[in-house]
Formats: structure tokens, C-alpha cells, sequence
């Protein structure tokens, strides 16, 4: 027979090569036939609720590496806090309505214009059904688990209704009101827009310095005085309606060479270099309070400017008097209303000049309007100076073209009566990272009044009728009857219906005599249909309020968490989420973004196609998601390999419960209870790095967790414990006590890095399930996770590491014999150690030879009077089964052996 035969080498089912492209699709439909997800509920029925809340994604187009890491960081939690112990009920939402739709599916050649309101709706809707089809099969080969078949939509009756619920409570509580207001509109789009929806250009615009003649100095100033302003926006004087100056700042009245100039004192020098104002003479100095409610004539227009007093006036910029003109921003509107001037805005939606700016502005493209201005400044004598500047400019983030501040009718959602509320909320929340309460808290102070309407079709209609006077109707029983029609039909009725058909039968105002009503044509901004979630998804389906999680990309401070936390403040008095997540972006391996023009886009469902969604997995649980993160085809190729050695550890792990071709080990069978130091040392160790990656988990930190585990799969585990291990196993007879305890620490090793692994690869963990005898469950995922221990023994971690340090001298000694031509394999050297270890004696390795000699894979290990440690070369014969060196060889049949060997195979037979 021959020797290589009687060796028990590994063996096992689970393949070598993953080939996940393969395998990832079949496992999915097994999951779906088994009903996975709501068996993972079943198995913790009647355990606490962990509730992740899902922010919705938008419906258009296919899924991009920014959705793929958010779907697999909420798929990470949901799976581990289920193993946990924890009911984790997951719906997974899609953000339906929107400009972006609308665009798609007038470039689909549907005209918004001339087809009727509830046709195009109609459009929308199948355009963003057939997105949310695509996305869900993107979604789902990722492995990821939840509520697939009901998703939550934001065009959903039942959402809608809830959404207009929240929105009637506040309108009652006086929250929502009606007001023309500068907001940023894009005239590219025609329409309002949010700040989530603004992005910051760099521009190179005209820059003015423009004078007023005083036409009433309240006793302060002369009529032969000007007052200086400077300006950015030339196209917005039409609109100027006054000058507003800081109460406290001093300036000056200058004799100069282009007349007498008030400007502020201390930017005397710069004005009087860049204005070439020549030599300048102080005449008079004047706080800011004494200009205030001085007259000023419009440099072009026949009519007179006010000065005002306001703290928003800076010194750091400009002249210190600041062009005001309400209509064109939030400053200039906020100190217009304390002086009672309205705001005025000669601009239409397109962005061209209307009439009320004169005829030489009428009709002329904003931009185009600035040329004029400045000529008409010219021809008045009031154009001190022009030169250009550059500066950041806030842009439509959809378009890409710069916005106006303009003021239109809009509804807004009051912010000052719930600031201090939603400040006191912010600090209630546990943020990760921790920056995340700052970052929130300076948005929510430096919040305006949020405008929520917008002048398109597809979206919620905001549910306002109005009286015959044009008032708003505000009336608890008119919200109930529209939230029930809603409910019932759908947004769609309210383009279907005349506005009194959707009031309540018999419904009478004192303000409508004649019993006539009409309806609000806006609808609402997306960022409150998604902000209203956790009323149209947690309240309604009953699911746990506040949500445990809200976790998303860092841009939804200023989004969905924003409009999320006013809302649910607003109405319910307290933060929607306990817990709040954020991401960063996904960028290429330069840190550039990624974009189609440029070619550098990673699709995820390709390389979950080709390489497996297993390998995206692994790149998400260990890379640092609170940054910027980058993915290429060659990081993607290094998580290859780092998921290949995981996987090799495994299979070599799964190999050696196999007993040859008899029965594999069996937990039950040949559970042993005693064991070997060098055992005790991997399990405690197992035993730590469980309760450090626990640890992490728990702070939401995998990449920390999965590094600890990686770690010590290919150190501790692979590169020391299997490596010494390996003569026990291979030439050990299956019943000896030795090979029996092995295979129970690598029993152990596999059960417990399995569930730490699951919830970041199920694929693969539930591969390694089915590899193993007498599964309990139908898949990894419906185990239980491992639990931190409450006690540890620190001791066998210490001697452990003693131990190792001891070891790494022996192995360097065994290399330099081996350099010095001593030695070839560590099989051929004895090692000699001093008798006076007491470190050794301690843990009882000095009675164990055998054991010793395994622990540095050498053939004898004797004790003498040596310092430090000596390899000699081993004496004796080669046993050619384990290749041992022994006295003496025993005769078995054709073979000479050593006496273990010797009683393996007389047992064998
Ligand atoms: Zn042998």
C-alpha cells in the first residue's frame, strides 16, 4: 500500500474557485423559494424591533456605486442586528415624483404644454414604475434582504394620504403659509428650487460701483452727496428699492475727485485706489444709525431709494452700503419687511426683464440685461467704476445653469416657530460620524423658511382651495375629506376634479357667496414627499416611531434628513430617527468623481455579474464609508484576492473535518472537552477578536470589525495554528484524541467566523453552511450571531504572546541554520531550549516533547544549559510517512516507520 494513501489529507465539497457569477444567481432563487427574508422575521418574532428606515432613492436610471454602497451598508445592519436577536421588519422605498421625471419623459417626446395635466401624470407614473423595476433587480442580485415585493413608493395612495396628513397638521398648526418671497429659482427649469437642489459654479461677473444722489439728507448729508454702493448683479437695479447700511459702523463723507462720497471709513484706502477717487478729504463722520430713513434718488428710474439700517451688512466687501432690492434676495427681503416695502421683481419666470423694468429692459434675457444697466448708469453719471470679478455662484444642480433669486408667490413651511425645537431634537440624535450634530445644527440655524412649492405637474398637489376672495381654505374637515379622496384615488383626483367636487358635500364658507372655489395649481417639493416617510411608511405599516436608523449619504444633512427631522418636529414634537449614519461619496481611484464624459464609472450590477456581489460586499465592509471611498478595476481585482484567502482558509478549514473517506466530524459526536495550551491559545483568541469586531459592529464600523477578522484568519488561525497543526491532521489516526481536539477548534473557528461574516457575505457563508454536516437551518442567515463573553481570559492571551515571542526565536535560529546549509525543512532540526524556561514550565510544555516539537514543526525539542536557544541538525532516520526524524524506524509490511505512524497504520487495518 502506499504511504501517500494513509495520509488523512483534506477534503471537502466547497469548491476552491468561487466563480460567484455562477453560483450568487442560484443562491438567490434558493433564498426566494425558501422565503428568506420573511423567515429571518418568523425566527424573531416577538423580539424587539430593530428599525432601519429606508431614505428612498431616486426612480431614474440604473443603480450607480453610490446606491450600491448604501444598499449594502443597510443590508450589513439589517442581517446583523436580525442575527442579534432583533425583529428587523426593512421596506425598501423609491422617490417617484419629480422635475428629473418629468424631464425624461418630455425627452420622450411628450409635450408637458399641450397634453392634458392627468395624461402626462399618467406618463410619469410608468416612466417611474418601470425605473423602480430596473432598480429592484439591480438591487436584489446584491444580495440584499427586506420588503421587495411591497416597497414603499412616494405615488402610493396611501403614501399620499399620509403625506397630506402631515401637511394638513401643520397648515392647522399655522406652520405653512403663502408669501412672496425671493427663493432660488432656476430660470432654466421654471421653477423654484430647494437648496438640496443648488450647486456652487465659480463665475466671472460684471463688478460695479454705482453712486446715489441724496435727494433727502435728513440734516446729515447734502443733496450735492452720493451714496456708494457696489454690486455683482447689475440686472437686479431695476429692482433696487434701498440702501441699507450697518447701525454701528462709521463712515464717511469724502471730497474726491468724483464728488462727495459716503462710503465706510475703513475701507477708505482700497475704494480710493480701486474708484481712483484722487486725493480725499474726510468733510464729515456719521454712525451708520444717523443715515438711516436718508433719501436717495434711483440712479435710472424716476422714483427714490431708502436707506436702512441691518445687521446683515458686512465689512468685509464692497463699499459698506449695501444695493438692496427685495425682490432678488433673502437679506434685502428680510430688512425691506421691518421698513414695510414689498418685494418687487421685475424678472419673469423665464428670467427675462418684464415691463415694469422700462422699455429699454423689456424682454431681454437677464444676463443680457446687465449691458444696458450699464449703459444707463453711464449715461446718468452714477457708473463710478467697472471691472469683473470671479466668484462662486450658486447653479441648477439638474440644468447646470447659474439661478436668480426672484420673488414669487410661494407656500413655505414656517422654520422659526420650530428652530429651538429642532435644535433641542438634533441633540437627542446619536450621530456617526460625531461631526454630524454640528454640521446639522449650523443648517437648521442658518435655515430660512423652507419653500415647498413648486410649479410643475408631476408631484403631489398642495391641497389648498381657496374662496372667492382668494383666500386659503385652512379648515380641519376640508383636509379630512381631501386626505380621504387621496387615499382612495390618488393625487391624480384633484387634476380630475373641479374644486368644489373635492371639498365636502354641502361644504359653505362666508368668503364664497356665490359658492365658488378654486384650487392651488403647485404641488409640493420632493424633498417633503420623501421627508413625510416616516409617517407614509413607519406609522402607517406600524413599524417602530422614531426609526432606530436613518443612514445615507452625507449630502442629505441639508436633504432628506433635513426635511425628514422639520416635518416629523413639527407635527409629532420630537426627531423621526434615533440614530443617524452617513456615508461619503464613491469616487475613482484618482478621487475624481465619477461621470459618464469621463469613462471612469464602475457599474456595480457588471461587476456583480462577473465577479460576484460577494466582492462588492467585501470592498464595502472594509473600506471607511464615513470618507469619500474609491472603487476601480484594480481595486476591485485587490478585493479579489483578499476574498480568495478568505476563502482558501475556509476550504482548507472545511477540508480537515473530513476523517479520509469515513464519516466527517461531527460537533455532536466528537465534541472532546480537554485540550492542548497551544488550543486554548486560538480559541481565547478567536474568542477576542469575536467580542473586538462585535464591538465595532455595534458603533456601525466594519471595515475595523472584518480587519480584525481577516486578520486573524491569515495570522493566527492560518499561518501558525493550521501550519502546526498539519502533521497531527494528516498523519494522526481519526480517532486519536490529538486530531479529534484540532478538528474541534477548527469546528469552532468555522462556526463563529461564519456568523461574523454573514452579514457582510452571505453568499459565501451560506456556501460554507452547506458544506458543513447536520445543518439545523435552511440558511446561515437564520443562526444566531455570536455574543460578546462576559468573561475572558486575559491570562491565555498573555502567556499566548510569550509563547509567540519565544517562537520567533526559535524559527529565526531554524532559518539561519537553514542559510548555513544545516538544515533543509524545519523537520530536519532538533532545537535546544534553556532548562531555566520557566515561562514553559508554567504552561506544562516541558513534559510535552511531542507537543513542543509540533508547536515549531521541528522533530525533537530537548532542554540544557543553553542561554538563548540552538538548532542542531536531527539524528536519527526519516520516517518517509510524516517525514519526522526518529531513532529508530519500525518494520510494518514493506515499510519502515516511526512508532506513531506504526500504530496508525496497524489501527488502519
Ligand atoms: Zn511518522
Amino acid at each position: 500500500m502506499e504511504l501517500k494513501k494513509t495520509l488523512l489529507m483534506p477534503r471537502t465539497s466547497f469548491e476552491m474557485r468561487g466563480n460567484l457569477n455562477v453560483k450568487e444567481p442560484i443562491f438567490l432563487s434558493r433564498w426566494n423559494e425558501e422565503y428568506l427574508y420573511e423567515e429571518m422575521l418568523k425566527n424573531r418574532q416577538g423580539a424587539p424591533q430593530y428599525a432601519l428606515h429606508d431614505g428612498p432613492p431616486y426612480a431614474n436610471g440604473n443603480i450607480h456605486c453610490g446606491h450600491m454602497l448604501n444598499r449594502l451598508l443597510k443590508d450589513f445592519i439589517v442581517r446583523y442586528k436580525n442575527m442579534s436577536g432583533f425583529n428587523t421588519p426593512f421596506v425598501f422605498g423609491w422617490d417617484t415624483h419629480g422635475l428629473p421625471i418629468e424631464n425624461q419623459v418630455t425627452k420622450q417626446g411628450v409635450n408637458r404644454k399641450t397634453t392634458p395635466i392627468v395624461e402626462f401624470r399618467q406618463k410619469c407614473r410608468e416612466y417611474a414604475l418601470k425605473q423602480v423595476a430596473i432598480q429592484k433587480e439591480q438591487i436584489e442580485r446584491l444580495g440584499v434582504v427586506g420588503d421587495i415585493e411591497n416597497p414603499y413608493l412616494t405615488l402610493d395612495k396611501k403614501y399620499e394620504a399620509r403625506q397630506i396628513e402631515v401637511f394638513a397638521e401643520m397648515a392647522l398648526q399655522g406652520l405653512i403659509f403663502k408669501g412672496l418671497k425671493p427663493v432660488y429659482w432656476s430660470p432654466s427649469s421654471e421653477s423654484a428650487l430647494a437648496e438640496a437642489e443648488i450647486e456652487y459654479y465659480d463665475v466671472t461677473s460684471p463688478s460695479i460701483y454705482v453712486s446715489f444722489n441724496v435727494t433727502d439728507g435728513k440734516g446729515v448729508l447734502d443733496k450735492s452727496d452720493k451714496l456708494v454702493i457696489w454690486t455683482t448683479t447689475p440686472w437686479t437695479l431695476p429692482a433696487n428699492l434701498a440702501i441699507s447700511v450697518h447701525p454701528r459702523f462709521e463712515y464717511g463723507l469724502y471730497e474726491t475727485s468724483k464728488g462727495r462720497l459716503v462710503l465706510l471709513k475703513e475701507f477708505k484706502n482700497r475704494l480710493q485706489e480701486e474708484l481712483e477717487l484722487g486725493e480725499m478729504k474726510l468733510l464729515k463722520s456719521l454712525q451708520g444709525q444717523e443715515l438711516d430713513g436718508v433719501k436717495v434718488k434711483h440712479p435710472f428710474y424716476d422714483r427714490e431709494s431708502l436707506v436702512l439700517t441691518g445687521e446683515h451688512v458686512t465689512n468685509e466687501a464692497g463699499t459698506g452700503l449695501v444695493h438692496t432690492a427685495p425682490g432678488h434676495g433673502v437679506d434685502d427681503y428680510n430688512v425691506c419687511q421691518k421698513y414695510g416695502i414689498a418685494p418687487y421683481c421685475p424678472v419673469d419666470d423665464r428670467g427675462f426683464m418684464s415691463g415694469e423694468a422700462g422699455e429699454r429692459l423689456e424682454g431681454l434675457f437677464y444676463e443680457k440685461a446687465n449691458s444696458v444697466v450699464l449703459n444707463m448708469l453711464k449715461e446718468n453719471n452714477a457708473l463710478l467704476m467697472e471691472g469683473e470679478s470671479l466668484h462662486s455662484y450658486p447653479h441648477d444642480w439638474r440644468t447646470k445653469k447659474p439661478l436668480i433669486f426672484r420673488a414669487t408667490p410661494q407656500w413655505f413651511c414656517s422654520i422659526e416657530p420650530i428652530r429651538k425645537n429642532l435644535l433641542a431634537e438634533v441633540k437627542k440624535v446619536h450621530w456617526v460620524p460625531s461631526w454630524g450634530e454640528t454640521r446639522m445644527i449650523n443648517m437648521i440655524k442658518d435655515r430660512n423658511d423652507w419653500c415647498i412649492s413648486r410649479q410643475r405637474a408631476w408631484g403631489v398637489p398642495i391641497p389648498i382651495i381657496y374662496c372667492e376672495d382668494n383666500t386659503p381654505i385652512i379648515d380641519k374637515e376640508v383636509f379630512d375629506h381631501i386626505i380621504k379622496l387621496f387615499a382612495e384615488h390618488g393625487s391624480d383626483i384633484w387634476y380630475g376634479k373641479e374644486a368644489k367636487e373635492l371639498l365636502p358635500v354641502g361644504y359653505k364658507n362666508s368668503r364664497s357667496p356665490n359658492g365658488l372655489f378654486s384650487k392651488e395649481k403647485d404641488i409640493m417639493d420632493v424633498w417633503f414627499d420623501s421627508g413625510s416617510s416616516f409617517n407614509g411608511v413607519m406609522r402607517e405599516r406600524g413599524l417602530k416611531f422614531p426609526a432606530d436608523l436613518y443612514i445615507e449619504g452625507n449630502d442629505q444633512y441639508r436633504g432628506w434628513f433635513n426635511s425628514s427631522l422639520t416635518i416629523s418636529t413639527a407635527v409629532f414634537k420630537k426627531s423621526p430617527f434615533l440614530n443617524c449614519v452617513t456615508h461619503g461619496f464613491v469616487v475613482d481611484e484618482n478621487w475624481d468623481k465619477m461621470s459618464k464624459s469621463k469613462g471612469n464609472g464602475i457599474d456595480p450590477t457588471k461587476v456583480a455579474n462577473q465577479f460576484g456581489a460577494d466582492i462588492l460586499r467585501l470592498w464595502a465592509a472594509t473600506i471607511d464609508y464615513k470618507q469619500d471611498v474609491r472603487i476601480s478595476e484594480g481595486i476591485i481585482m485587490q478585493v479579489a484576492e483578499g476574498y480568495r484567502k478568505v476563502r482558501n482558509t475556509f476550504k482548507f478549514l472545511l477540508g480537515n473535518l473530513a476523517n479520509g473517506e469515513d464519516q466527517p466530524f461531527s460537533i455532536k459526536a466528537d465534541k472532546v472537552d480537554t485540550f492542548e495550551v497551544v488550543d486554548n491559545f486560538i480559541l481565547a483568541e478567536l474568542e477576542r477578536v469575536k467580542n473586538d469586531a462585535i464591538n465595532y459592529f455595534e458603533k456601525y464600523d466594519f471595515s475595523n470589525g472584518i480587519s480584525r477578522i481577516v486578520t486573524f484568519m491569515s495570522s493566527d488561525l492560518s499561518s501558525f495554528y493550521l501550519d502546526i497543526t498539519k502533521d497531527v491532521l494528516y498523519c494522526n489516526s481519526k480517532t486519536s484524541l490529538r486530531r479529534l481536539q484540532v478538528q474541534n477548534v477548527i469546528y469552532q473557528s468555522i462556526d463563529i467566523l461564519m456568523r461574523l461574516l454573514t452579514p457582510f457575505l452571505p453568499f459565501t457563508m451560506d456556501e460554507i453552511y452547506h458544506s458543513l454536516p447536520n445543518l439545523e437551518k435552511t440558511n446561515v442567515q437564520l443562526l444566531d450571531y455570536p455574543k460578546v463573553s462576559s468573561v475572558f481570559p486575559d491570562s491565555v492571551i498573555k502567556d499566548y504572546r510569550a509563547f509567540m515571542e519565544l517562537r520567533n526565536i526559535v524559527l529565526k535560529k531554524l532559518e539561519e541554520a537553514r542559510s548555513a546549509g544545516l538544515i533543509g525543512s524545519s523537520q530536519e532540526a532538533n532545537v535546544l531550549l534553556s532548562k531555566k524556561n520557566d515561562f514553559l514550565k508554567q504552561l506544562g510544555l516541558d513534559k510535552n516533547i511531542t507537543e513542543l516539537a509540533r508547536l515549531f514543526v521541528v522533530s525533537n525539542v530537548g532542554f540544557g544549559s543553553y542561554e538563548t536557544v540552538l538548532v542542531t541538525r536531527a539524528e536519527g532516520q526519516k520516517c518517509p510517512r510524516c517525514w519526522n526524524y526518529v531513532e529508530r524506524l519500525h518494520e510494518h509490511e514493506e515499510h519502515a516507520v516511526c512508532e506513531r505512524c506504526l500504530n496508525v497504520l496497524k489501527e488502519n487495518k
